[in-house]
C-alpha cells in the first residue's frame, strides 16, 4: 500500500511526521511524493488556534475527494486535532476512515495496513508518547538540521493555552537517548538539532537524577553535532544556575524566549508567572553570558482586560529590550481555558490593528539591529538551492532559526549541507545577502 503524508503545523509536529514515515518505510510500505499517487493518505494536523483547526480540516476534505476520485483506499487522520476532537472528527467526517491522537504513533503501521474504509480504530488515547533514539526516523526534508523532541507537554497553565489539555503534562526523555539520538543524527551528515517541546526549560524536572536543561546542553556540547538550538524558553524558568551552564554549554548564540507581553497586569492574568521587569532582567544576563546573543520573541496581543495603557506598556518593553526579531500573534479564545471567561474582551479588527502596531515598532528596532551585520564575516550553514531565482544556495547564520526568522542569499558557488565563511553584502530588511568571504 503506497503513502502519502501531509504535516501541519509546529517543528514538533514534523518530529512526529518524520517518525511515523520512518516506522512505515521499515515496515516496508513505500511512500510517494505526490497524494494523487497514494493508496493510503494520512494527514497529521494542527489544532493550536482557530486558524490551524480550519487549515486541518480543509486539508482532511480536499484529500477526501482524492479518495472518491482516485486510487487512494484509507484516509488516516493523527495529531493535535484528533487528540483533541477524536471523537468529533469520526462523527462527522465519515470520509475519516481512522484517527490516531499525538500518542502511540507506532500504531500507524497497523492502520496502514488495514483494509480501507473500516472504521475501527479511534483514539484519543492519554498522551503518554514519547520516542526514544532507537525509533526509526524519516528525515523528510533535504535540509541538513533537524528538529529533536527533548519533552511533550507543559505544566505551565498559561490562560490562553489549550496546549496542556491534549498534549498532556510535561514529561522529558532520558538525557542518555537524547544525547544519542542527537550523536546519531550527527553521523547521517545532519549539522544542527533544534531543541523543541512545549516548555524546553523544564527540560528533566519530572525525572529525579535525570539532570536539568543545563546538564542536557553540556552534554549534547560533546556531540559531534556542530550546531545546537535550544527554542521556547520561557522566562519564569530562567535562574543563575541555568545561567552558568548556559554560559559553558556549546550551543549557537540564540535566544528564543516567548514573553507574550510586557503589561504586569496582562502577564499576571495569563499566568505567565513573570513579570516585565524581571524579562528585561533575564534577556541583560543572557545577554552579558553569551557574546553576539541574538533574541527572538513572540507576543500575544488583544488578550482579554488589553487596555491602550497595557499596549503602550508592551510598546515600551519591547522598545527597552531591543529584541532582534519577534513574532505578534492576536489573541483567539480556545475551548477549555480560563481565558474566554475574562471580562473585557478587545475586538478582532482592535486585536489586528494592534498586532500591526506591534510588529512596525519591532521592525524599526529589528531592522536597525540586522543592519548592524553589514560588512561582517559570518559563518552560514548553507540550507540548500535557494527558493529566490536569483540567488543559487541559501543558508543561516547562527542567528537565524530555520523556517521563522530571515535567510542569507548567496551569492557563488557553495556545497549544501556545508558551513562556510560569508561576507554580508546587502541587508534588506531581515535578509541578508552575502558572498563567500
Ligand atoms: S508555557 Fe507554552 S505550552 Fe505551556 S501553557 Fe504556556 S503557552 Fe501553553
Amino acid at each position: 500500500m503506497k503513502v502519502h503524508l501531509t504535516t501541519l503545523g509546529c517543528p514538533k509536529n514534523q518530529v512526529d511526521s518524520e517518525l511515523m514515515l520512518g516506522m512505515l518505510t521499515a515496515a516496508g510500505f513505500p511512500l510517494v511524493d505526490r497524494p494523487e499517487d497514494a493508496e493510503c493518505l494520512i494527514v497529521n494536523t494542527c489544532a493550536f488556534i482557530d486558524r490551524a483547526r480550519e487549515e486541518s480540516v480543509q486539508t482532511i476534505l480536499e484529500l477526501a475527494q482524492l479518495k472518491e476520485r482516485g486510487r487512494c483506499r484509507s484516509l488516516i487522520v493523527t495529531g493535535c486535532l484528533t487528540q483533541r476532537y477524536g471523537n468529533e472528527v469520526m462523527k462527522e467526517m465519515p470520509e475519516v476512515d481512522a484517527i490516531l491522537g499525538t500518542s502511540g504513533l507506532e500504531r500507524i503501521v497497523d492502520l496502514v495496513g488495514q483494509a480501507a474504509n473500516r472504521l475501527d480504530w479511534a483514539t484519543s488515547a492519554p498522551p503518554g508518547y514519547l520516542y526514544d533514539a532507537a525509533t526509526p526516523r524519516l528525515m523528510s526534508a533535504r535540509v541538513p538540521y533537524a528538529y529533536v523532541k527533548i519533552a511533550e507537554g507543559c505544566d505551565m497553565g498559561c490562560t490562553f493555552c489549550a496546549i496542556p489539555q491534549f498534549r498532556g503534562r510535561h514529561r522529558s526523555r532520558p538525557l542518555r537517548d537524547i544525547v544519542a539520538e542527537v550523536e546519531g543524527l550527527a553521523g547521517r551528515g545532519i549539522q544542527e538539532a533544534i531543541l523543541v517541546s512545549q516548555d524546553t526549560l523544564a527540560y528533566g524536572r519530572d525525572l529525579p537524577g535525570n539532570g536539568d536543561i543545563g546538564d542536557l546542553l553540556l552534554a549534547l556540547g560533546d556531540t559531534r553535532m556542530p550546531w545546537i538550538r535550544p527554542m521556547y524558553l520561557h522566562p519564569a524558568h530562567v535562574s543563575d544556575r541555568l545561567l552558568a551552564k548556559w554560559r559553558r554549554a556549546r550551543i549557537v548564540p540564540y535566544l528564543d524566549l516567548p514573553v507574550q507581553h510586557g503589561d504586569d497586569g496582562i502577564l499576571k492574568s495569563m499566568r505567565r508567572a513573570v513579570t516585565a521587569r524581571r524579562m528585561k532582567d533575564v534577556v541583560a544576563a543572557f545577554r552579558d553570558a553569551v557574546p553576539g546573543l541574538t533574541v527572538r520573541t513572540t507576543v500575544l496581543v488583544g488578550f482579554p482586560g488589553e487596555t491602550e495603557a497595557a499596549l503602550q506598556n508592551l510598546l515600551e518593553f519591547i522598545e527597552d529590550v531591543a529584541f532582534d526579531r519577534l513574532g505578534v500573534f492576536t489573541y483567539s479564545p480556545e475551548e477549555g481555558t480560563p481565558s474566554p471567561d475574562f471580562s473585557d474582551p478587545v475586538p478582532a479588527e482592535v486585536a489586528a490593528e494592534r498586532a500591526g502596531i506591534v510588529q512596525e515598532a519591532q521592525d524599526r528596532i529589528g531592522w536597525e539591529r540586522a543592519r548592524a551585520l553589514l560588512d561582517t564575516v559570518q559563518e552560514v550553514l548553507v540550507d540548500g538551492p535557494s527558493a529566490d531565482p536569483a540567488f543559487e544556495w541559501e543558508g543561516r547564520t547562527a542567528g537565524q532559526a530555520p523556517e521563522i526568522d530571515g535567510l542569507v542569499y548567496l551569492r557563488g558557488r557553495f556545497e549544501p549541507g556545508r558551513f562556510a565563511r560569508v561576507r554580508i553584502v546587502e541587508v534588506e530588511g531581515y535578509e541578508l545577502i552575502g558572498e563567500r568571504a
